[in-house]
């Protein structure tokens, strides 16, 4: 019973994989074949097999009919097998969830790739990659955290996956990547960049150690994995990350990463140092312990769940915290990217009117689907779950004299449910995460859990943080590029239009307008197009003058395009709200205080 693959490029310039699939015993009945229709970690149905093509089945030389039953299955026709199944993937996605070919490089997803075989999905899948295949380019290397059979050098040969689940779970970059290796805790990591970069990778991989042995004690050793691999696309502008559960896959700026005699950690570097951070921490939280509905996965169709402020949320609490606990940023800095989060759920309305149990569940029509009233109506399980985090985290703390605390709460979960999950499978109920962080704590938390993650109630935040000796202030932006922070004194608001737009050199084209906010008054709609105010022309440098001599009384009068209709509204600017978070240590705080923040901040 054997489940062998084997991909190739079949032409670099117009991006097409071929694969062939050998399946030595086929189900007698008819064998089914299935492409996933999403991939774990980003809740979308994307249908993979629109890129899939010229599928054609033989037995032993003859041709076997293959009947498509829907818009990802195909059944072949009854044969004894071996059934080979020859197709085609067009690949040129260059975002970490699909497949890419070009010239520079080869990159997928098993999702994208790999048919699943019905029925014997429990069996050992058999990767094949050989190195004639991919000889265009000379200087290629296979990275993969696919178990390797026989591989030569450069990586290329057999590898093996232990079922279709660890198969699509383990992405496959081949190029001419750079490469460092490190050990966290005695296990093997290996960080891969492709792209033009110049980064200087002893530095990362001191950094990346830090973050990495941090997690593994804080779960408790050893960790889950016997190596794992990062796998980095450095791009001129781009962001994302998903995770798998002994690698990830990243795309970052190629300015993020550090270079040869930097000092210090850029805000960039803080990014994608924190990128790196929250991947590996879902080596833990959903790649292991994950919600029961995603144990097993249903690739087919949607898989929903209220918990996903707990494994994306917590993460994004984590990632940060853990490159201050490592030691890598200082406090100053880990609370103006606190800062920056708050703000982020703060701007926009989303907060006050979707529930974070809501946004987890509907995230697969919503989150991950955000249209141009999004700001409005969604508010985001990452962000305000990574508040809840700290929440939970400082009420558990707070309530026991700090005996108690969310790290222990993730080391039951890991102890409960992800340790052992290859053996006894089991997710964490709907109701058990709570259930689970009360028997943990001691403490009956159904008031806290119901307000942050049933309610549009505002978060105990500043009570909280008081705490520990941070203040938390609420101020009005001062400018277009105040992501948040403490400001002291607080600069004079700027003026807003409470919308979001882009201009240039034609007009001001706009994307979103803000409940109650001045625009949404004025009758703006996403997609106007504004090409006068006040009888000039608009373009950023009209904009520019508008908003350096402000004044709050001034109406002004727009001329506008609504498709191809000329209209004419008008416009009171007003200041901007108090939407905009800073926290900063107290100036006075009593020893209890200090106390608290340095078990909390592990320094
Ligand atoms: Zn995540």
């Amino acid at each position: 019973m054997r489940i062998h693959y084997r991909i190739q490029p079949l032409d670099l310039a117009s991006h097409r994989f071929a694969i062939q699939l050998t399946i030595a015993q086929p189900d007698p009945a008819g064998q089914i074949l299935q492409l996933p229709c999403w991939i774990p970690g980003s809740y979308l149905i994307r249908e993979f097999a629109r890129h899939l093509v010229r599928i054609s089945a033989s037995c032993t030389g003859q041709t076997v009919p293959l009947e498509k039953l829907d818009k990802s299955t195909w059944q072949a026709a009854p044969c004894q097998g071996p059934l080979t199944v020859s197709y085609e993937v067009y690949a040129f996605d260059l975002s970490v969830r699909g497949a890419y070919l070009d010239q520079t490089r080869a990159f997928f997803n098993g999702t994208s790739v790999f048919l699943q075989v019905q029925g014997q999905e429990h069996l050992p899948c058999y990767v094949e990659f050989n190195a004639q295949d991919f000889s265009a380019n000379s200087n290629w290397q296979v990275a993969t955290g696919l178990k390797a059979e026989s591989i030569d050098e450069a990586g290329f040969g057999n590898y093996i996956a232990c079922n279709y689940d660890e198969l699509i779970d383990c992405p496959v970059e081949v190029s001419d990547f750079a490469s460092v290796e490190f050990e966290a805790c005695g296990v093997p990591h290996r960080m891969v960049i492709s792209g033009r970069h110049q980064a200087d990778l002893t530095r990362l991989s001191l950094d990346l150690k830090a973050i990495c042995e941090y997690q593994i004690r804080l779960f408790g050793e050893p960790a889950p994995f016997d190596r794992y691999l990062f796998m980095t696309m450095a791009v001129g502008d781009g962001y994302g990350g998903l995770e798998h559960r002994n690698s990830t896959a990243l795309i970052c700026n190629r300015s993020d990463l550090p270079l040869a005699g930097d000092e210090g950690v850029s805000p960039a570097y803080r990014q994608f140092l924190g990128l790196c951070s929250h991947e590996y921490f879902h080596s833990w939280n959903v790649k292991r312990i994950k919600p029961a509905t995603f144990a097993p996965y249903d690739l087919q169709q949607e898989n929903y769940t209220t918990l996903l402020w707990a494994f994306e949320g917590i993460t994004s609490y984590y990632d940060d915290l853990c490159l201050l606990r490592s030691g890598l940023i200082d406090l100053d800095a880990y609370l103006q990217l606190l800062a920056q989060t708050a703000t982020t759920v703060y701007r926009g309305y989303g907060h006050q009117r979707q529930t974070l149990e809501d946004s987890s569940m509907d995230t697969w029509i919503k989150y991950y689907r955000p249209d141009e009233n999004s700001p409005n109506e969604l508010v985001s399980y990452y962000t305000k779950g990574a508040l809840v985090a700290l929440c939970l985290d400082l009420h558990i703390r707070q309530q026991t004299q700090n005996r108690k605390s969310l790290d222990q709460i993730m080391q039951a979960l890991w102890l409960r449910y992800g340790r052992d999950f290859d053996q006894h499978g089991l997710g964490v109920g709907e109701q058990e995460w709570e259930a689970l962080a009360a028997e943990v704590s001691g403490l009956d938390l159904q008031d806290f859990f119901d307000r942050a993650l049933r309610s549009t109630e505002p978060l105990p935040l500043p009570d909280l943080l008081g705490h520990i000796g941070i203040e938390m202030q609420k101020r009005p932006a001062s400018g277009a590029n105040d992501k948040g922070g403490w400001q002291e004194p607080i600069a004079k608001p700027a003026l807003s239009w409470g919308c979001r737009y882009s201009a240039d050199a034609a007009g001001i084209k706009v994307s979103h307008v803000f409940y109650e906010q001045a625009a949404c008054r004025a009758g703006l709609a996403a997609g106007d197009v504004i090409v006068a105010i006040d009888g000039l022309r608009a373009n950023t440098a009209l904009l520019e003058r508008l908003f350096a001599t402000p004044n709050a009384a001034q109406t002004h009068v727009l001329h506008i395009f609504r498709r191809d209709e000329l209209m004419q509204l008008q416009l009171a600017p007003e200041m901007s709200p108090a939407d905009t978070i800073g926290f900063r240590i107290k100036k006075e705080s009593s020893q209890q205080e200090i106390d608290n923040l340095s078990i909390f901040t592990g320094n």
